[in-house]
């Protein structure tokens, strides 16, 4: 098949590094844009039939030693959610791919994460009017389940960009209105982190609160770079070599100052989200990564390829 040629040539000596987030067995209403695992069996399908999918620590160690096989690509997820142990991780197991998960921890320590806290809120908070009185968050409807989705959406956008104690405050706030609390969000437990990790997938960090990192002070950027890495690795009892950088695009999310703590950290590499495929030049520190997401066959495989067509974008590093 010419689809399956393209990506072959396309492919000799790249990396393609795949990334997902939630996969629930059933969209939630207020997300209808999530991959379910329906989709997410689809994708994988797809994607085993024009790629060879190897564990991402491994693949990076070829890339830069010139072992990469054709057609590498690696399967990664970010955050951390208990419907991977129902879903996702079943579906990698039966067609025996490696993944690797990068965790925020903060989680395990009775803080879920922020988009998660958002989502409880806006699924109880009291209509018909959304008033928390913030001058940046005029009165909305919150009368019908479009509404509702378009607060999620809002404030997912208005409180990413902040520092983690002005987002800590508003999501308190927000939480009070909507008379939820910690326990009312869905975390992942340690158990089910351990599970995964005994399963043969591999772990890797993804900070403790899930921070812009360029809106972190010197302090918060070491707690988050360097003191998940030694949470995790004392959850599950292994090293943990790769960190995915919250948000993930460079410059934007992420300057040489957090590659930099990421190497001190101890981490052999790291991951971004900015699209585009890895080669023998790209820095082990800033691995990009792509989300497939097209419903039909054709529509993928030309996102395969015109991801296999992006250089990725990256910030300049103090030569080692
Ligand atoms: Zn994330």
């Amino acid at each position: 098949m010419i689809s399956t040629l393209m990506v072959r040539s396309l492919s000799r000596g790249k990396l393609s590094v795949f990334l997902f987030h939630k996969v629930p067995r059933q969209c939630d209403p207020l997300v209808p844009a999530d991959v379910d695992l329906m989709r997410f069996e689809h994708l994988l399908d797809h994607m085993c039939s024009q790629f060879e999918v190897l564990p991402l620590e491994d693949a990076v160690d070829c890339l830069h030693t010139d072992r990469l096989p054709p057609c590498a690509a690696c399967i990664t997820f970010d955050d951390g959610y208990p419907d991977w142990l129902i879903g996702a991780a079943p579906a990698l197991r039966k067609r025996n791919l490696h993944a690797t998960f990068f965790i925020t921890s903060g989680q395990f320590a009775g803080v879920p994460l922020w988009h998660e806290r958002i989502l409880a809120a806006v699924r109880r908070l009291p209509g018909p009017v959304f008033d928390l009185g913030f001058p940046f968050l005029p009165a909305q409807s919150l009368a019908g389940l479009d509404d509702r989705r378009r607060q999620v959406q809002r404030l997912e956008h208005e409180l990413k960009y902040l520092t983690l104690h002005r987002r800590e405050q508003i999501l308190l706030q927000l939480e009070a209105a909507a008379g939820v609390q910690a326990a009312d969000v869905p975390v992942m437990s340690e158990a089910q982190l351990r599970d995964l990790h005994s399963q043969g997938f591999g772990i890797g960090a993804h900070t403790i609160l899930h921070p812009i990192l360029d809106y972190c002070s010197p302090e918060e950027v070491e707690r988050e770079i360097g003191g998940v890495r030694e949470h995790l690795q004392g959850i599950v009892g292994g090293q943990v070599n790769g960190f995915a950088y919250p948000n993930g695009r460079p410059y934007a999310d992420f300057s040489r100052l957090h590659v930099d703590a990421v190497k001190r950290a101890g981490y052999r590499y790291a991951v971004t989200t900015h699209w585009g495929v890895a080669d023998a030049a790209t820095s082990p520190f800033q691995i990009p990564r792509f989300t497939p997401w097209a419903e039909r066959d054709w529509h993928m495989t030309y996102q395969l390829v015109r991801n296999l067509m992006t250089a990725p974008v990256q910030v300049p590093e103090v030569a080692a």
